[in-house]
């Protein structure tokens, strides 16, 4: 395994690899979920890179940015278990932004603007400004994203399609723990009680995908939110069902034959996303 923390010196090593290349981005903290990505890549390319970068202009909120789990030798270390010939990407914010950590500005189509970045300020702008600079950087024939931030992978696409980069997108299925509860770097930072709370999320989804046929989506939601307020740890900040190409909000007075249903909620200082195709 080889680790770079210049991507000058990155582009250059890539040029004597093999194509494919097949890239997977992350901000470390690695678990399951993130293998998962790495597996595929390696299944489908001759070269495999992995970056590691906690990207400050994707974080709103400086308190969340500076508790964001950081384990880079255990990630070095579980990178290498996988296989030794994968590159890795450990860059510091100056060699991706140079002295000006700021996002640049894209237009997203308004998919930034709904949801998490309705949320999030800017958080969307940040990821597109990285995930731009790394496409661009290094020209990888595939990348792999989580369905886990779904949203995020529409954002992708859009940026990839708009800039006419040659990259290939490959979405890669939610890896969930036993209970449900799906695999993120934040979940480690949840106390014992909030963690045995955190599964409620999955379980509300899945409670959605079972009635969404039988009953108005209105109805459902207010369902949804009704189910929340049972539980002082939990805070719904939003659940939706949205065509999953658009991200547009279903009818509300319609039942749901299709679609993706989000859900994002609080959980003590920790705040948890999830979601699930609805058909
Ligand atoms: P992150 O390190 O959280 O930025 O995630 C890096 C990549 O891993 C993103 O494309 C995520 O969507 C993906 N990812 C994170 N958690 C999961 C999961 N539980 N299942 C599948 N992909 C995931």
């Amino acid at each position: 395994m080889k680790v770079f923390k210049a991507s000058k010196s990155l582009v250059s090593h890539l040029s004597s690899q093999s194509r494919p290349l097949g890239f997977v981005p992350t901000m470390g903290a690695l678990h399951d979920g993130h293998l998962s990505l790495i597996n595929k890549a390696l299944e489908q390319n001759h070269s495999v890179l992995v970056s590691i970068f906690i990207n400050p202009t994707q974080f709103d909120n400086q308190t969340d940015l500076e508790n964001y789990p950081t384990h880079f030798e255990a990630d070095l270390q579980k990178i290498e278990k996988i296989n030794g010939n994968i590159s890795v990407y450990l860059p510091k914010a100056f060699d991706v932004y140079g002295q000006n950590i700021q996002s640049k500005s894209f237009d997203l189509g308004g998919l930034d603007l709904i949801m998490e970045g309705e949320k999030r300020s800017g958080h969307f702008q940040g990821v597109a400004t990285v995930v731009s600079y790394f496409l661009n950087t290094f020209q990888p024939e595939k990348a792999y994203f989580g369905e886990k931030d779904f949203q995020q992978l529409r954002i992708v696409n859009h940026i990839t399609q708009s800039q006419k980069l040659k990259t290939k997108i490959v979405s890669c299925p939610i890896v969930r723990e036993k209970d449900g509860l799906a695999m993120s770097s934040r979940n480690a930072l949840l106390t014992e009680t909030e963690r045995k709370f955190a599964p409620k999320l999955y379980e509300s989804l899945c409670y959605a995908k079972k009635n969404a046929k039988h009953i108005q989506y209105g109805q459902l939601k207010d369902r949804i939110n009704d189910f929340f307020k049972k539980y002082d740890l939990l805070t719904l900040d939003y659940f939706r069902i949205t065509n999953a190409a658009t991200l547009k909000e279903i009818d509300l007075e319609k039942p749901v034959s299709k679609g993706r249903a989000f859900i994002a909620a609080h959980l003590g200082k920790i705040r948890l996303i999830d979601n699930m195709d609805m058909s």
